[in-house]
């Protein structure tokens, strides 16, 4: 399983969450598989994902889903000590770890090498962490979204993605639509 059927077998799970979804062929694999006013696709700030995401469900009572990649979360791990630290109930960290830095041409990155992520995140204090293969990701999101968090989830995937074109859309519609889809979710 490659990234872009995780996202597929996760999607139909997507409701009322905000989802933060991490730069480059992520953004534009789940654009093509749904696109909601739900969804900001990052277009910059690489391994921001998850800090972004942390700092919308203190603000929100939605569920907030940040979808971020192994090499991303590798270069922003003071991250999951904050994530620890403020302990929000509705923010769910997916790392979708496929060893590689998939946008840039998939050279090998830590996780390929041994390190765990979900190790990293349990050791900076977040007890719900776990590793699970592609094909289980769903159901473990299925579970964690039903149970109070934070949690992380760290997804082992297959590098590679497939063919898509950029996501026609402005970086200013995707802030719009999203500060639009926010503030009617905080009335
Ligand atoms: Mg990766």
């Amino acid at each position: 399983m490659r990234r872009y059927e995780l996202l597929q077998s996760i999607a139909p799970l997507l409701t009322d969450e905000f989802v933060i979804c991490n730069l480059g062929f992520p953004s534009q694999e789940l654009y093509s598989i749904r696109d909601t006013d739900h969804h900001f696709y990052m277009l910059g700030s690489m391994g921001l994902s998850s800090s972004i995401g942390l700092g919308l469900a203190m603000e929100i009572d939605n569920t907030v889903i940040s979808i971020d990649g192994d090499g991303s979360v590798l270069m922003n791990l003071g991250t999951l000590s904050t994530i620890a630290l403020e302990d929000r109930k509705n923010f769910i960290l997916l790392i979708v770890d496929n060893g590689s830095y998939g946008s840039t041409g998939d050279q090998p990155t830590h996780t390929a090498k041994g390190t765990s992520l979900a190790a990293i995140a349990k050791a900076a204090g977040i007890a719900s962490s776990v590793e699970v293969a592609g094909v289980d990701a769903a159901e473990k999101l299925a579970e964690c979204l039903k149970t109070p968090g934070p949690h992380v989830i760290v997804a082992k995937v297959e590098p590679g993605s497939p063919a898509l074109t950029p996501i026609p859309l402005s970086s200013l519609a995707i802030r719009d639509r999203f500060r639009d889809a926010v503030k009617q979710a905080r009335t």
